[in-house]
């Protein structure tokens, strides 16, 4: 598979201002919408579009190192977000060895297979925006 990643497929990606920078690799797991409470409040907007890496691949780059972390279900996930900006960058279940990572985040995020497949939470989404497409259950 060829795609618009560099050699060893590394992304990079960060919040506004760059204090939060970091990298992530290998497989880019189901790249998706979700306008569920959470994400309409934490965006500001009436969603959040996020994809998984392996938890492993991540590494903080910038100069604040890590994101402050806010649980948004105690104990169970966590968003992460730059306390300079207020960027929204990822999201980790704990325990999880996936990261959500923030589409917009990403410093390029045109490659096809960051292209949400899904939304979800659709019964919270606004009513003035068209829904994402449903192509994660197509038949091709
Ligand atoms: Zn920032
Ligand atoms: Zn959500």
């Amino acid at each position: 598979m060829s795609g618009s990643t560099t050699t060893a497929g590394l992304r990079a990606g960060g919040c506004l201002c760059g204090r939060i920078r970091f990298t992530v690799s290998g497989e880019a797991d189901y790249p998706h919408a979700c306008s569920c409470g959470h994400c309409q409040r934490r965006a500001g907007g009436p969603l959040q579009t996020w994809v998984s890496f392996p938890l492993a691949s991540l590494v903080w780059t910038g100069e604040d190192g890590e994101p402050s972390w806010f649980d948004t279900f105690e104990a169970k996930t966590r968003r992460g977000f730059c306390r300079t900006c207020g960027s929204s960058v990822a999201a980790w279940d704990y325990g999880n060895a996936w990261i959500g990572i923030n589409i917009p985040a990403l410093d390029d995020a045109s490659d096809p297979r960051l292209t949400p497949v899904n939304q979800s939470f659709r019964s919270n989404a606004v009513p003035w925006l068209p829904a994402v497409p449903d192509s994660q259950h197509a038949d091709s």
